[in-house]
Formats: C-alpha cells, structure tokens, sequence
C-alpha cells in the first residue's frame, strides 16, 4: 500500500517544486517598468484570474498623464519635460508660434507615453498569456489532485473492505481456532491414551524379546540340526541320482524283458472271438460251438474251439443223416461269445506296451461280414464305454503309460492316420471340408527317397494327445464312411480300414529315442460270393469287390509266410494292404490277428474257412523282433 502511494507523494512534490519556482516568475511579470511621470505599479498579487486582470486595469487606470512639455520657443533647444514641473504659464495669445510649440511638445510626449503604454500593454498581455498558461497549468494539476483524491478514495474503500474481510477473516481465523483448540485438547487425550498403549506395547515388547531371546537359541540349535539335514538330503539327492540311474536301468531291462515275454507268446499271435448271437438271430444247435478248458482245467483262459458241421450232402447207406464233422482248432486265445471288451483289451494291451517301447505292432481283424471286426476295433454303437473297441482302449492306454514315463524324462508324439482301402485303392477317412466322403484318391508313397517310412499322399495326418482327440478323429472316419455308402452296398464292410498311428519317444536327458508304428485294421469281410448266383450287374461289381479282398486277404496270407519261412522275397506289392502295412509287418513286428466267427450255424461254411485261414496265420513264427531304436 504504501509502495503504492509513494509514487504519488513524488508526483506531488514535483509539483509542489514547479509551483514554487514559478512564484518568481510571477513577480517578475508584475513588475511595471518606471517611466518618467509615472507611478510606480503596485505588485500584482500571486493569484490569478480575475484578481489578477483587475489589477491590470488598477496598473492602468493609476497612468497619470505626463505634465505637458513645455513649447520651446524655436531656435531654442527645447528643454526637457520636467516630470511634476509646474506647467509654464499660459503663453500670450499672440504667442502663437510659442503656443505650437508648446503643443508640440505636448504631442511629442503624448506619443511617447502612448509607445510607452503600447510597450506596456504589450508587457501585460503576455503577463495575461503566461497567467492563463499557469492558470491552464494549474486546472491540469488540480484535475490531477481530483483524480488523484479519487484514487485515493476509492483505495481507502478498498482497505475499508479489505478491513472488512479481514475482520471476517479474523473471526473465522477465531472460530478455527476454538476448534484448533477442542481438537488440541482431544488430541492431548489421545495422547495419554497412545502414552498407555505404548506402556502396555514396552511390557509386551519385552514379553517378545525375552522369548525371541528363546527363539534365537532355539533356531541356533535347529540351524545344526538344518546343515545335518541339508547333509542328509545332499546324501539322499546322490541315491536319488543312484535309484533313477537303477530305475532307467530297470526301465530298459523292462523293456528287454517284456519283449522276451512277447516273443515268447509269439510274435504272430492269433486270438479268436466268436460274437454272440444276436436278438432276432435263431439260436445255434447246442454243442456247434465248444471252448474245450485248458490243460490246467477250466481256470486256464480257453485257448481251444470245436466247431462241428453237419454236412447234409453227405448221407449214410441207411439214409439217415450223416453224423457232423467236429474242427478243432486252436489259438492262443479264444474269447468266447460272453467276453467282453476289457476282458479282450487286457490281452493285448501288452502289445500296446510293446509298441511304446519301440517295437511295431499290427493288430488284424480278419472274418466275414457281420463277425464283429467293427465291434472288436472300433466299438458298440451308442458311445457306451462298455462296448469301447480297441482303438479307443489302446490310445487310452498308450496316453496314460506316456504320462507314466515321462516322470522318467521320456517324452511321446503320437500323430494319427485313418484310410480305407476300397477296390485297391486308398482314400482318406480323415478327409474334411469338401474332400469330406468323397476324398481325393491317395496314393502310397516313400516318405522321401531311401526312406523306410511310408506316408498316405492326400492323407491327414493329424497329431494327437488325448481321448477327446481319438473320439472326434473315430467320429469324423464314421461320417466319412457314411457318406461313400450306397443302398446296394455296404461298403465299409467291403474295405479295409487301416488306423495307423506313429510313435515316437525321446528321452532328451539320455540321448535316446524309439519310434514305431501301431495299425490296428479291420479287414473287409472275407466272405466269398456263392458260387450259383446269378451275375446281374450289381453281382458283377459285387464279383469285383469280392476278388480284389480275396487277393489283398490271401496276399496278406502269403506275406505272413514269407516272412515266417524268411523267404528272399515277401509279396508286400502284391496289394495296397500289404503294401502300407509292411513296415508294421517284417522281422521287428509284433502281430496279433483277431479271427471274428459269427455264432450262427448258417455261417458255419465261412467260419471253417475264416477259422482255416487263422489256424495258417497262426503257424507261423516270424523272426526275432528288435525295437527300432536310435
Ligand atoms: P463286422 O464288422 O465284422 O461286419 P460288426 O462288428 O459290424 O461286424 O458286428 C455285427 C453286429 O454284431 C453289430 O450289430 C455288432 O454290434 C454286433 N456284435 C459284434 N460283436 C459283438 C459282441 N462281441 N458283443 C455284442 N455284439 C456284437
Ligand atoms: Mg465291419
């Protein structure tokens, strides 16, 4: 505030400061120049305006005129005009040259003072100028002080308000306070309250020192007691090391062991299965079929069955019926028609373990139509896990011991594949989109050349690692099949279905690694076509059909032994079958043939040939499988 003013005060007193010097000035202005006769001129005052022009007009109005010179009689020098002289006595009349002269001179100094009151005049009108000058100077300088005044009021209003709000502010500033105070009061209280608090906090605290102190002494003891362990357990992570080393030892010797006991049960194995007789289906004569016990009584799993035919051609010279002829066969097992899927799993599962190992596995469903090779590979209708076929069970299991192992740091691919083979050619069951049913034909190729591995061209090959998976892979093959089936023919049962699915397992920490191929196929029926038909069109490409699975089934057969009799030259070419299968089939192969016999007594004829076939297969010993291990 006072900043403010300070420049104002300056303001004023420079002004003050041109006021009072130009007071001289003024003085100077009023003074009148003395002339002769004259009287001098009273000093003007200091105001101006109208004071000041009236003492212009008293200057004025004092002008005496001078006393009238004398008329100097001419020739003579005039004498100067004596100011307050007496005037010289009036000349005679006649004096007339004298009068003149006197008159003259009169004139003269009447010219003299009227130059002299111009010259004044002139003097007063500028003293009036420089008057009105200052005049204006000074109404400047008042309107000045008036503004300034207005400022000056209008400032002391706002300090009034300014006070105001202070006196406000004040009150409000008292009000805090008073709160400021209650709260200074509570907070003293608190204050004693925390004080107490803190009391009881320091006994407490002196409570946890004393049994941190207890602690301490305790933890150095279990500190000793901490390295023993740490030494006990540096002790037990080197047996660990030992036990795991001993482990995959016994792993290998596992391996080692059960591919012993699988070449000793054979490595071409053949199960036989006879389906029960279905709803609606008439009831066989009893003793058709019998599943005489093993050589350690009825505990043995059967591994015999006796068919008997009764032949109606032949007769007896007497004429009654001939008796029927029994065929006995034997395999390495027989499920009878109450076996159920577990029961048939659990048999082969061993060879699912094999496959895991390494060793190529190929598991057949040979019989004819209607013999249950579906129901034995794939499964009953309906999704019932009860009826669940190999394939599903396999998979599953195959899943579950891959999970086991890789606790022991082996880790299994499994990539899945499903074709049919119809008429010597090969389409994929897998096929989706518009491929779907009516897929592109495939084609069976080296995967690369010098390569052992075959591959399916045109063929998905999808990776797997689940039951889901599995399931939607079975599901998609059923659609596929479903959509190539005509009203005449029911072509599935007319092809073989080949699912192929290719292991492999590393064990990273070791270096090693076995990969094998397990297929599992359900044959087309082996049934051949009666004979006495007649060969209408639709017989002629049933003909077809027949002869095609006829020479891919006997091809399968004479493969079978080759291999068995380690012949030079094994037909694997001769069908597209064997030709897909051989890398599951030679000396390293593990096989298991599944011959399906309906329970019928109207199928007896193809069950004797399908039962026949088996009873081959079933001779033969193929080489000493090895596990195709890296
Ligand atoms: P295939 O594939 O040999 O032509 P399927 O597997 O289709 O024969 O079987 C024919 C019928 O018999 C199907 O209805 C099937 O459900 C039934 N079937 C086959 N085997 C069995 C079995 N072991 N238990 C119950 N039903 C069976
Ligand atoms: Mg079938």
């Amino acid at each position: 505030m006072e900043e403010d003013l300070e420049p104002e005060k300056k303001r004023t007193r420079g002004l003050g400061t041109k006021v009072a010097t130009s007071r001289p000035r003024a003085t100077a202005l009023t003074t009148v120049p003395q002339t002769q006769g004259q009287t001098a001129v009273p000093k003007v005052p200091r105001k101006t305006g109208p004071r000041c022009s009236a003492a212009i007009a008293t200057v004025l109005k004092n002008q005496k005129p001078g006393p009238a010179v004398p008329a100097q009689k001419p020739g003579t020098t005039a004498a100067p005009p004596v100011v307050g002289r007496k005037k010289p006595s009036k000349r005679p009349a006649w004096d007339l040259k004298g009068q003149l002269c006197d008159l003259n001179a009169e004139l003269k100094c009447c010219r003299e003072r009227t130059q002299m009151l111009d010259q004044e005049n002139q003097q007063l009108r500028n003293q009036l100028r420089e008057a009105q000058q200052q005049a204006t100077a000074l109404g400047t300088e008042r309107r000045t002080l008036e503004e300034e005044l207005a400022r000056m009021r209008a400032q002391a209003e706002q300090g009034q308000q300014e006070l105001g709000n202070l006196s406000t502010r004040v009150l409000e500033l008292e009000e805090r306070l008073g709160t400021q105070e209650g709260l200074v009061q509570e907070l003293q209280k608190e204050q004693l309250e925390l004080q107490e608090e803190r009391r009881g906090l320091a006994a407490q605290l002196e409570e946890q020192e004393r049994r941190l102190q207890a602690s301490e002494a305790a933890l150095s003891g279990s500190q000793a007691e901490l390295a023993s362990l740490r030494q006990e357990a540096a002790a037990q992570a080197d047996l660990l090391a030992k036990r795991e080393e001993r482990l995959h030892g016994l792993e290998m010797e596992r391996r080692r062991l059960h591919n012993q006991l699988q070449e000793l049960k054979g490595n071409v194995r053949v199960f036989c299965r006879v389906r029960p007789v279905l709803p609606g289906e008439s009831t066989p004569p009893p003793g058709f079929l019998l599943f005489p016990s093993g050589p350690s009584g009825p505990s043995d799993p059967p591994t015999r069955l006796s068919l008997s035919r009764s032949d109606e051609r032949r007769g007896t010279l007497s004429g009654a019926p001939a008796a029927p002829t029994r065929h006995d066969f034997s395999f390495d097992r027989v499920f009878p028609p109450g076996s159920g899927q577990d029961e048939v799993f659990e048999e082969i599962s061993m060879l699912v373990q094999s496959a895991l190992d390494g060793y190529p596995v190929c598991i057949f469903a040979y019989g004819q139509t209607g013999s249950g090779k579906t129901f034995t590979m794939e499964g009953g209708p309906g999704g019932d896990p009860q009826v669940e076929g190999l394939i599903p069970r396999a998979l599953r299991h195959l899943f579950s011991v891959a999970q086991e192992l890789s606790g022991q740091g082996w880790t299994y691919s499994f990539v899945a594949s499903y074709v049919e083979i119809y008429n010597e050619t090969v389409r994929d069951l897998l096929a989706t989109g518009t491929r779907k049913g009516h897929g592109g034909e495939c084609e069976i190729r080296r995967a690369g050349p010098g390569s052992e591995e075959l591959t399916v061209t045109n063929a998905r090959y999808v990776p797997v690692s689940c039951e889901r998976e599995v399931e939607a892979l079975l599901h998609l093959a059923r659609q596929n099949r479903a959509v190539a089936r005509t009203a005449q023919n029911e072509r599935s049962s007319r092809s073989h279905s080949v699912f192929q699915l290719q292991i492999s397992g590393e064990h990273a920490g070791r270096g090693l690694q076995c990969a094998a191929p397990l297929s599992l196929v359900d044959l087309a029926g082996s049934e051949r076509l009666d004979p006495g038909l007649a060969l209408g069109p639709g017989e002629r490409e049933r003909l077809r059909e027949t002869q095609a699975i006829n020479s891919s089934l006997s091809t399968l057969g004479l493969v079978i032994m080759a291999l068995s009799n380690k012949e030079s030259h094994v037909p694997y070419r001769n069908s597209k079958l064997t030709y897909l299968l051989q890398n599951s089939l030679g000396g390293s192969a593990k096989m298991l043939m599944f011959v399906n016999i309906s329970p019928l007594e109207e199928n007896v004829s193809e069950s004797l040939n399908s039962l026949r076939f088996a009873s081959k297969v079933n001779q033969c010993v193929i080489g000493t499988a090895q596990a195709n291990r890296k």
